[in-house]
């Protein structure tokens, strides 16, 4: 897992304590469809389906319409998750998971945020850029219009600042007992930034431009 998809990996070892990552499954994660699911915004980056059993045949379902509400999912009261199926990320790409949360992995996340980036052949632009949201939602959502915004283009620092602003923006947190819905939205900001940073450097071993 480190070494084929590394982001799932990275999340995992910000999941709770050692005994609850000993004994919790990433089918029981899923299914539970919490929205700061730590393995949720991941697989949504990574771009994973689930293969469902009904009892009138199976169904591959995309991770994109999987999930209907906190605690909801397409798999109803009747469906059983088979099997979770994860396409390899390009060669180039690499990614960051960055969970916010008061304990650290002991804590569910106030904010979890996947980014996945992978450089053209130079190394100047980007090819593919998605990002994926947790804890901020009904349901862990990807941040279409900021992954747009840097699709194709070099990742220069104001542009990178201004897709960290729409993802949040993208955000429709609640404010609860853990944090403040402005608050949290800040945090999406504030980590989609880092997230994409951090990408890049690992994907292209130069910082972001400006
Ligand atoms: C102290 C503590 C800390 C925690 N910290 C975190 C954390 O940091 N991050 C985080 O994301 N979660 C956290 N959790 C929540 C939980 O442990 C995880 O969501 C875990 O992955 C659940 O996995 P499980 O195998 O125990 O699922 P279960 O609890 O056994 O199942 C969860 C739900 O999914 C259903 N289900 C399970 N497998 C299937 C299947 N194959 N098909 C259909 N339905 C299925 C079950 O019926 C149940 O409704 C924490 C829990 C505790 C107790």
């Amino acid at each position: 897992m480190r070494q084929k998809l590394p982001l799932l990996w990275e999340a995992a070892h910000q999941f709770a304590s050692l005994q609850i990552r000993n004994t919790a499954t990433i089918g029981g994660n899923v299914c539970r469809a919490s929205p700061s699911g730590e393995t949720l915004a991941p697989l949504l980056v990574l771009e994973a389906s689930a293969v469902v059993r009904f009892s009138r045949g199976e169904k591959k379902l995309p991770f994109t319409e999987l999930f209907l509400g906190p605690g909801k999912t397409l798999l109803g009261a009747k469906g059983l998750l088979r099997e979770i199926e994860v396409p390899l990320p390009s060669k180039e790409s690499r990614g960051t998971y960055l969970k916010h949360a008061v304990r650290g992995a002991m804590d569910i996340a106030m904010v979890g945020v996947a980014v996945l980036v992978t450089p053209d052949a130079g190394g100047k632009k980007t090819r593919d850029v998605r990002i994926g949201l947790g804890a901020v939602a009904p349901t862990p959502i990807r941040a279409k219009r900021a992954e747009r915004a840097l699709r194709g283009k070099a990742m220069a620092r104001a542009l990178v600042d201004e897709a960290a602003r729409i993802a949040a923006s993208e955000s429709s947190p609640i404010s609860d007992q853990r944090s403040g819905a402005e608050h949290r939205r800040w945090i999406v900001e504030a980590l989609t930034r880092r997230g994409l940073e951090q990408s890049w450097k690992a994907a292209t071993g130069k910082e972001v431009d400006g």
